[in-house]
């Protein structure tokens, strides 16, 4: 695949060939997310990073991403401090916007959109989540942390099991993995969820015809060999009502018992957060804060790397991050996690 100047809006888009090229150039950046290092290999471009549905680490990572590689972001958050609460089209505001910036980062409500708004930029665009569609950069990261810590109990990504448990069926990052996963080869997949939340058709036939084994279930059981247990948040914001979400919060909880009894001592778990960790939901409990296995801030961290290696790779800078190379003059804290 040729990364410069594309949208990354899918993982569709990746094979095994370009997801290694994506990880190998995050693994370069460690050094200066750990801010051993600077680079200003972007110094004067100029990010447009423009969030219409609540983020936190997706947005807040994105700009760090494009600030450790030296360029400027300029921010747009909520529907309502934007034009497109005055009816203009996607089209539009993209064709506006990206003439301000270099590249787009973009979430948006309505899936679809994010692809609709890159026919209008004259910029790579990157999908920062649309609607319950796809969340690809999340999928980078979330295999780039599964093959790190699998690596790391001396084991690779084909042949695992991964259990993902909650909200299958509005959680675009279980999509996105999923898709992403079916590349790799002899996976088995314990999906667990209320039925009426189960995993969309269109990704068990994708998962099908990759020749994975797949069991679709609403009892938390048949995982004590998972590798990965990836836990999620019950989507609310796709409900139509908060009533409604209600129903199923609180349903598939994980904590030290719970995970003790079901679950090997080493399954690594993982969610995309935020974890409810409201009494009613508390899908993933406090309880497991201490558990060596919690990858779910490592996993968090990962995020800026792979973002900063879709940056470099989107503005063809790739081969020249260590050029730019320059000293931290900062005291900073000795960081491991990246
Ligand atoms: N942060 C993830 C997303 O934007 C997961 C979540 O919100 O539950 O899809």
């Amino acid at each position: 695949m040729n990364f410069t100047g594309s949208n990354i809006l899918s993982v569709e888009q990746f094979d095994i060939d370009s997801i290694q090229t994506i990880f190998t150039i995050a693994d370069r950046m460690q050094p200066y997310a750990r801010r051993q290092k600077r680079t200003k290999v972007l110094d004067g471009a100029i990010l447009g990073n423009l969030f219409f549905e609540p983020s936190t680490r997706t947005r807040v990572s994105f700009g760090t991403a494009f600030n450790l590689l030296g360029g400027e972001v300029r921010e747009t958050t909520g529907m309502e401090s934007s034009a497109l609460a005055k009816g203009e089209s996607l089209y539009d505001t993209a064709r506006v916007l990206s003439s301000y910036s270099d590249v787009i980062a973009m979430r948006h409500p309505k899936s679809g959109s994010v692809a609709e708004f890159a026919e209008g930029s004259r910029v790579p665009v990157i999908n920062g989540g649309d609607g319950a569609n796809e969340h690809p950069t999340q999928a980078l990261l979330d295999l780039y942390t599964i093959k790190k810590e699998l690596a790391y109990h001396g084991h690779g990504v084909d042949g695992m099991h991964i259990c993902m448990m909650g909200d299958l069926k509005f959680g675009r990052t279980v999509h996105s993995l999923s898709r992403l996963l079916a590349m790799y080869k002899d996976i088995r997949f314990t999906l667990i969820s209320p039925r009426e939340l189960a995993m969309p058709d269109s990704v068990l036939e994708v998962l099908d015809q990759a020749g994975h084994h797949v069991t679709v279930t609403d009892q938390v059981s048949g995982s004590s060999d998972a590798d990965i247990v990836y836990q999620t948040r019950i989507q609310q914001e796709r409900f139509t009502t908060p009533q409604e979400a209600d129903m199923y919060r609180g349903k598939f909880r994980l904590n030290s018992e719970i995970y003790t009894k079901h679950y090997k001592p080493n399954t690594v778990i993982m969610h995309p957060l935020p974890r409810d960790s409201r009494a009613e939901a508390n899908e993933l409990d406090n309880d497991l804060n201490q558990n060596p296995n919690l990858a779910i801030f490592r996993q968090a961290d990962n995020g800026v790397l792979i973002r900063m290696a879709l940056f470099a790779l989107t503005l063809g800078v790739a081969d020249q991050i260590e050029k730019y190379e320059c000293d931290v003059n900062w005291y900073s804290e000795k960081r491991t996690s990246y």
